[in-house]
């Protein structure tokens, strides 16, 4: 399941930095995550990222973007075949 920023969110910029899938950016009025690209962290760290330094609390789970560990797990490996130019 791919996390979501709410409307709490204060612009503080400082989960965009911490993604390790560049799976968030600044939209027109608040940061936004990119679902095809966030895997809860899954492949790189225990815990969504994130969640961890975001000050307001205003990423939850999104439940519009259901997926299972495993789901989770073939995006973060598509995702590195892709960073790699597709060697793997
Ligand atoms: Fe990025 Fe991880 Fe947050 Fe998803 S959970 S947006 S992959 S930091
Ligand atoms: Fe918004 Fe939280 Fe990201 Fe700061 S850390 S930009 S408040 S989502």
């Amino acid at each position: 399941m791919a996390l979501k920023i709410t409307d709490e969110c204060i612009n503080c910029d400082v989960c965009e930095p911490v993604c390790p899938n560049h799976a968030i950016a600044q939209g027109p009025v608040i940061y936004e995550i990119d679902p095809a690209l966030c895997t809860e962290c899954v492949g790189h760290f225990d815990k969504p990222q994130c969640q961890l330094v975001c000050p307001v609390n205003c990423i939850p789970l999104d439940p519009d973007h259901a997926e299972t560990r495993e789901q989770l797990m073939d995006k973060y490996r598509r995702l590195m075949t892709l960073d790699t130019g597709g060697s793997r």
